[in-house]
């Protein structure tokens, strides 16, 4: 294993004293604390380099949106918690059932299926959150909103299966409209439905939501986990783009 770029574990670790900064100021002035946000790292489309370099910069969690991206990742940078966070097919799933990853993106039974009997033969409990589409953008992966308690319910009941949560990523903002407050309000629509969701299936207190663009907004509106990858590590594109197509 290479030593990481110490030029650029100075950077990573700069952008994200901001980025950590910016959750502080946002949880204060909601009344929440900060250590209840946890900080997930998207490194989607960066090399391994970035990869190990932000490790080495202090970032425990970090998320792909592709399955085989983050297996290649996961096997070069061995050290974090890995976060899937883009749509999961069947045929792929025994590659991510593992205890260091959480899978961001379950959105329907058949997946629910798949992943218990993975787990099941791998011997450990996965854990999930279940990915809901409030804003019903087609564009977007997610269960709808009222198919949302009976997913869970149905995933509870799988004994490999732990739904600890929910994680949404809102609709393009339309022209016009400002990002964080269009985002505002399908936070506090997934906020409202774990809040539902967990008076019958107590597991459920994760909340992922929250980007570079709306990061401040999603803390106010109670995320407990914050996908962040442009602020991190630069625009998506050069030098870094491998042509990977953003989901979710
Ligand atoms: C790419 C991606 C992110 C990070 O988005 P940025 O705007 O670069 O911070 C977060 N969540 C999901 C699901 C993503 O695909």
């Amino acid at each position: 294993m290479t030593v990481a770029d110490p030029a650029l574990v100075d950077e990573i670790r700069a952008r994200a004293r901001v980025v950590r900064d910016r959750i502080s100021r946002a949880a204060h002035a909601s009344g929440r604390d900060p250590a209840q946000i946890r900080l997930v790292a998207v490194t989607k489309t960066r090399s391994v380099d970035v990869v190990r370099a932000a490790v080495v910069a202090g970032l425990t969690d970090l998320g792909e949106n592709r399955v085989q991206e983050l297996q290649e990742k996961r096997s070069a940078v061995p050290a974090a918690t890995w976060h899937l966070v883009g749509r999961l097919q069947r045929n792929k799933v025994r590659h991510v059932v593992d205890e260091q990853i959480l899978i961001h993106s379950l959105d329907r039974v058949d997946l629910a299926d798949e992943i218990q009997v993975r787990a099941a033969r791998a011997g450990l409990v996965q854990s999930v959150l279940v990915q809901v589409n409030v804003g019903d953008d087609p564009a977007k992966g997610g269960c709808s909103v009222h198919r949302t308690g009976e997913l869970v319910a149905y995933a509870q009941r799988l004994p490999n299966l732990l739904v600890s949560g929910l994680m949404t990523v809102p609709p393009l903002t339309p022209p016009g409209n400002d990002p964080p407050r269009n985002a505002a309000v399908h936070f506090a629509r997934l906020r409202a439905l774990r809040d539902e969701i967990r008076g019958t299936v107590p597991t459920v207190t994760e909340l992922s939501m929250g980007m570079s663009a709306d990061l401040e907004a999603a803390v106010t509106e109670g995320a407990t986990m914050v996908r962040i990858g442009t602020d991190l590590f630069g625009t998506r594109g050069e030098p870094e783009y491998r042509g990977t197509k953003e989901t979710g």
